[in-house]
């Protein structure tokens, strides 16, 4: 980490700044810098549950498509057996297939770091209302270490868009969603990496998931 005094990089257990001498407070020191907890256990096993959960939903909505499309054959006779049977089995492969590929994307992406660029919010017309209905659209821009730029788009619903600041240094952890900031001594609230649940800066788990936050 760096001091927030003089900005010298200090080891991350040390009381004192070496350079300037500031004492460092045990509840700031660790809002500064990115966290090491992302190796705690419980995150491997969220990410384990939540595979889990995707290819068990995945199965159900299979085997409804499965039994359901013969059914509907018989029932209105608009599909003859035995091809309503094989309708069925490739709706429902395709339920699994589409759940196996988040899976590996999932489990293929890095850890990147980047910092916020740019933020906007503006009003967009809603096209399928007849009625003069305006969407409020808020854009986030994050520039990757490696000149990549990742951009998010909420509609109506901000997410975690008030939480990050333009030229926030930001973290997304692999197999995760949104980012872990690296300067949270500013913040009243910190999302959990996790499940995106927004806790209380003083607690330590996640009052959702019970993973750790990172700080
Ligand atoms: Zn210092
Ligand atoms: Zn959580």
């Amino acid at each position: 980490m760096f001091c927030p005094n003089c900005g010298f990089a200090v080891d991350k257990n040390i009381q004192y700044c070496s350079n300037c001498g500031k004492a460092f407070k045990t509840d700031n020191i660790s809002l500064i810098g990115f966290s090491d907890k992302i190796n705690d256990p419980a995150f491997q096993k969220y990410k384990k549950d939540s595979n889990s959960w995707s290819a068990i939903f995945a199965s159900i909505l299979a085997a409804i498509a499965i039994i359901a499309f013969p059914i509907y054959g018989m029932a209105t006779g608009e599909l003859e057996w035995p091809e309503s049977l094989y309708y069925g089995i490739g709706i429902g492969s395709m339920f699994i297939l589409i759940a196996l590929i988040q899976i590996l994307k999932r489990s293929l992406e890095k850890t990147w770091d980047g910092v916020i660029i740019f933020k906007d919010t503006y009003k967009q017309r809603d096209f399928r209302s007849r009625f003069k209905q305006y969407d409020t659209v808020y854009v986030m821009k994050i520039k990757k270490d490696n000149g990549h730029t990742k951009k998010h788009k909420w509609r109506n619903i901000p997410g975690p868009y008030h939480y990050y600041r333009v030229n926030d240094r930001v973290r997304h952890h692999k197999g995760f969603y949104y980012y872990e900031k690296y300067d949270k001594s500013h913040d009243s609230q910190i999302i959990c990496a996790a499940c995106n649940f927004f806790n209380e800066i003083e607690l330590d788990a996640c009052k959702r998931c019970k993973c750790p936050l990172l700080k």
